[in-house]
C-alpha cells in the first residue's frame, strides 16, 4: 500500500502528521506522493479539496482518508486523537469505501474547443462588476432567462459550502443529484427567474450560454478569468470520489454540529 500525506502548515497539524508518520512507518508503509493508493490529508475540509485536486488524475485509483485537525469538517472524518485506530482501519484487509459524485464542468470555447474540469464542491459562473446575462438550459430546453450574480451548481458533498451559504438545501451525500442556486439574481416586471434552488435528476445536466464576451468561472476554491466561451456544461461525472473508512459519523448530526451547535453550547 502507496500512501501520501497531504497537510496544511498549523502547529497542530504538523504534530499530529509527525505521529501519523511514525505510526505509519511502524507498520511499514510506503509513502508515495507520485502514485499514492491512499492519500490522507490533515487539516480542514479545505486541506482535502487541495489534495483531491493535485490528485484529480487518478482520482479513479485513489481513497482518500480526511483527518480533521480543529472542528470536525464534512470531508475530513476523522478525530486528530484516534489516529491508531485510524491506521489500524487503514490495514485490514478489506477496504470500507464510500463513494460520492463529482461535478464535471465543460467549457465549450468560442472555437469549439472543449476543456473539462472536475469539482469536489462546486462550480459557479459570475460576473464581478455588471449583471451575468445567461440563457440557462437544463437537457437542451431552455429553463430561464438568468439576470444577476451568477449561477452556483454544486455536488451533494458541496451542498454545505457555498451552496448553503446561497440558500441551497443541504442534500445527503449519497443522493447523486446536482443542485443549481441563484447568486442574487434580478427579479422585476421585466427580469424573471425561478427564484429557488433545483435539484436534478442524476441522468440532467445544466447548459449555461452566458450572453458575456467574459466572465468568472469557478472551481472549488480556483477562479478562472473565462473570454468568449460559448457555453458550459455541468453534469454529473463518470469518475467519483472514493473515502476510505467513511462515515463512521452521521451526517445529520455532523450538520447539526457544525451550523446549529452541540448540545452542550445550548444556553
Ligand atoms: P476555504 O477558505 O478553503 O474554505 C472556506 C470555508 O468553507 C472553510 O471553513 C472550509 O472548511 C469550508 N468548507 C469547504 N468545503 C466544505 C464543505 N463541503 N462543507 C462545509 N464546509 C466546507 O475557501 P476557498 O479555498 O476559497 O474555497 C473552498 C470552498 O470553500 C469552496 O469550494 C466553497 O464551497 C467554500 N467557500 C464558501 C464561501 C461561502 O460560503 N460564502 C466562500 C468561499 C468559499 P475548513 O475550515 O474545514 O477548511
Amino acid at each position: 500500500m502507496r500512501v501520501a500525506i497531504a497537510h496544511n502548515n498549523n502547529d497542530e497539524t504538523l504534530k499530529v502528521v509527525a505521529r501519523l508518520k511514525q505510526l505509519l512507518e511502524e507498520k511499514d508503509v510506503v509513502f508515495d506522493a507520485k502514485y499514492p493508493d491512499i492519500v490522507i490529508t490533515v487539516g480542514g475540509d479545505g486541506t482535502l479539496i487541495n489534495a483531491f485536486h493535485r490528485y484529480v488524475n487518478q482520482v479513479s485509483s485513489i481513497r482518500f482518508i480526511g483527518i480533521h485537525t480543529g472542528h470536525l469538517g464534512f470531508y475530513t472524518d476523522w478525530y486528530s486523537d484516534n489516529l491508531d485506530k485510524m491506521v489500524d482501519a487503514l490495514l485490514m484487509h478489506e477496504p470500507e469505501s464510500a463513494s460520492y459524485p463529482l461535478l464535471e464542468v465543460t467549457l465549450v470555447t468560442e472555437a469549439g474547443e472543449k476543456k473539462r474540469y472536475l469539482a469536489l464542491n462546486e462550480s459557479a459562473v459570475k460576473r464581478v462588476s455588471h449583471t451575468l446575462e445567461a440563457n440557462i438550459y437544463i437537457d437542451d430546453q431552455l429553463f430561464e432567462n438568468f439576470r444577476g450574480d451568477g449561477v452556483c451548481i454544486s455536488t451533494p458533498t458541496g451542498s454545505t459550502a457555498y451552496n448553503k451559504s446561497l440558500g441551497g438545501a443541504v442534500i445527503h451525500p449519497r443522493l447523486k443529484a446536482l443542485q443549481m442556486t441563484e447568486i442574487a439574481s434580478i427579479n422585476n416586471r421585466i427580469f424573471r427567474t425561478l427564484s429557488s434552488p433545483i435539484v436534478l435528476a442524476p441522468d440532467q445536466w445544466i447548459t449555461v450560454v452566458p450572453n458575456a464576451d467574459h466572465f468568472v468561472m469557478t472551481v472549488d476554491g480556483s477562479r478562472l478569468n473565462v473570454l468568449n466561451a460559448k457555453k458550459i456544461i455541468f453534469r454529473i461525472s463518470s469518475h467519483v470520489i472514493q473515502f476510505d473508512r467513511f462515515g463512521h459519523h452521521h451526517f445529520w448530526t455532523r450538520v447539526k454540529n457544525s451550523f446549529i451547535g452541540d448540545d452542550n453550547d445550548a444556553v
